[in-house]
C-alpha cells in the first residue's frame, strides 16, 4: 500500500489466489471515503492512455473479489467506505454479471448497504451492455469515457470506437437516462495537442449540449509507456469556460495520488515489471 503526502490519497496492491495482482483507491473527501476498485486483472480495451491495459487482459474478477478490496480497505482504515466507483482496472460491463452481482450484494441492506446512488459504473462505451444495463433500472451514476467529441479523434484513442461510433454511444447514453432517470457522467481526458484545442471544445458543446449530463474534464495522468502530455492548467481553465460559457454542467477532476502511480494501472504496473 502506498499514501500520497500530497492528498492521502492511498492506493493498494492485491494479490489474488492464483497470483494475479489488482489495484485499488481510497480517497478521502469531506463527503466520505470512495473506494476506486478493479473489475478486472487487466483490460483488453486497448485505450492508448491506460497503463491497465498494455498487457492485455488475465481474467474478470468475480464479485467477491470485487467486495474483497471494499472490505479489506474498510478493516485497513477502520472507517465505512460511502462511495464505490468501479473504474479501475478492468472495463466493468465486459465482466458485466460479476459486476452486477457486486453492486446488488454491496447496496443490500444486509451487506455494506451503500446507496446505488453512491456507485459509479465507469464505461469506454460498449453498447449493448449499456442497453442492457438501462433495463436493470437501478440508480447508479454511469459514467461514459468520451474523451474525443469526434470519431476521427476517439478512435485513435480508444480502439472501441471503431466498433461503437459516438452517435450510438450517445444514444444508449440518452437510453439509460430515459428508462433510469440518472444523468449521465462524460468523461474527458485533455490530452495536448490531440484533444484539447478550442475546436474540440466547440464540438464538445455541440455533442453533448441537451444531454442529461456533466463534464468531467481530467488532466490527462503521464504514463511512461506513452507520449503523452497533459493540457496546462491554464488551458484546463479556457476549455472548461467555454463549455461553461456555453450551458454545460462541468467540473474538473482533481489530480489524486500523482505522487503514487496515480495514472489507472500504473501502481499494478511497475509492481509487474519489478518482479520479472
Ligand atoms: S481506460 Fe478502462 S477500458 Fe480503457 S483500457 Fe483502461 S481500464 Fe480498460
Amino acid at each position: 500500500m502506498k499514501v500520497s503526502a500530497i492528498d492521502g490519497t492511498r492506493k493498494y496492491l492485491f494479490a489474488l489466489e492464483d497470483g494475479n495482482i489488482i489495484e485499488s483507491v481510497l480517497m478521502k473527501y469531506r463527503h466520505g471515503n470512495s473506494v476506486c476498485i478493479s473489475s478486472q486483472a487487466g483490460c483488453r480495451m486497448g485505450c492508448r492512455f491506460c497503463a491497465s491495459t498494455i498487457d492485455g487482459l488475465a481474467r474478470n474478477l468475480r464479485a467477491s473479489e470485487m467486495l474483497d478490496q471494499v472490505y479489506r480497505i474498510q478493516q485497513d482504515i477502520g472507517e465505512r467506505v460511502s462511495n464505490v466507483v468501479i473504474m479501475g482496472s478492468g472495463e466493468p460491463l465486459d465482466n458485466y454479471d460479476n459486476t452486477l452481482r457486486f453492486i446488488r450484494l454491496i447496496t443490500d441492506e444486509r451487506g455494506l448497504h451503500i446507496s446505488q446512488r453512491n456507485i459509479t459504473v465507469s464505461t469506454c462505451g460498449l453498447v449493448p451492455q449499456m442497453l442492457k444495463l438501462a433495463e436493470e433500472k437501478l440508480q447508479i451514476t454511469l459514467a461514459l469515457s468520451l474523451h474525443a467529441p469526434d470519431d476521427e479523434t476517439r478512435k485513435e484513442l480508444m480502439p472501441i470506437a471503431r466498433k461503437y461510433p459516438l452517435k450510438e454511444v450517445m444514444d444508449a447514453c440518452h437510453t439509460y437516462y430515459e428508462k433510469t432517470g440518472r444523468r449521465m457522467t462524460f468523461e474527458y481526458s485533455l490530452v495536448r495537442g490531440v484533444n484539447d484545442s478550442p475546436e474540440e471544445a466547440r464540438a464538445l458543446v455541440r455533442l453533448v449540449k441537451g444531454r442529461c449530463g456533466h463534464v468531467n474534464l481530467i488532466p490527462v495522468n503521464p504514463i511512461k509507456e506513452r507520449d503523452f502530455v497533459q493540457t496546462a492548467p491554464k488551458e484546463v481553465l479556457a476549455f472548461k469556460n467555454y463549455l461553461e460559457k456555453n450551458g454545460i454542467n462541468v467540473t474538473i477532476r482533481r489530480e489524486m495520488g500523482r505522487d503514487i502511480h496515480g495514472a489507472c494501472g500504473q501502481l499494478r504496473r511497475s509492481y509487474l515489471e519489478e518482479k520479472e
